[in-house]
């Protein structure tokens, strides 16, 4: 006996979550049908309205609504510094602290060769265009103290340097292997504060 097809189209379609296999799809669709079936009506429309309206800004690449974020256009803001973090999480926790007030640039990922993520995959010719605006005048990388993180920032900042630009590292005030989505904002904007040249 098989479930009706629009049902195993469900459960196939929900399985493109990270770590969600053929097991949990099927129980998340059973419960979407059977116990929530307004929770599954509005998750279906936010879906689709966000995919038609949300995009990435075109200079901080952090997802926006409009082409170029709020956060980018602000003449509040300084635009002499650009900190590179990995995901849009990072440069909410970064805004919190209230110890930046610089620009972004949200890699949306990390490099991880074992995964397949590779320079292009975090828009790197994207990030080279905005740090060589003319405006900018220091790089601050932000991303995590993980094997990863401490990668991708060596392989970031070789790339600004040959081209001439202050590059510095956010402190490790950050414990190893710390994520900066976990870490308090007073570490984090201790480690903003103690940001060292990268050399
Ligand atoms: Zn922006």
């Amino acid at each position: 006996m098989r479930n009706p097809p629009a049902l195993e189209q469900l459960v196939e379609a929900l399985r493109c979550l990270p770590g969600v296999g053929p097991k949990s799809a099927l129980r998340m669709a059973y419960y979407l049908l059977q116990r929530d079936r307004k929770g599954a009506g509005l998750l279906a429309q936010s879906l689709d309205q966000a995919l038609q309206v949300v995009s990435h800004c075109g200079l901080c690449n952090n997802f926006s609504e409009q082409e170029v974020c709020p956060l980018c256009t602000s003449p509040a803001r300084d635009h002499s510094l650009l900190c590179i973090v990995e995901m849009p999480s990072d440069l909410m926790m970064l805004e919190q602290t209230q110890s930046y007030n610089g620009m972004y640039f949200v890699l949306m990922g990390r490099l991880s060769p074992l995964d397949g993520i590779g320079p292009r995959d975090i828009h790197l010719d994207k990030l080279l265009k905005r740090a060589q605006d003319g405006e900018v005048e220091e790089v601050i990388l932000a991303t995590n103290y993980t094997v990863e993180g401490e990668a991708t920032a060596h392989y970031v900042s070789e790339l600004l340097r040959a081209r001439g630009l202050k590059v510095s590292r956010i402190a490790r005030g950050l414990p190893m292997g710390g994520e900066i989505e976990h870490v308090d904002s007073g570490t984090l904007a201790q480690a903003m504060l103690e940001r060292r040249n990268v050399r």
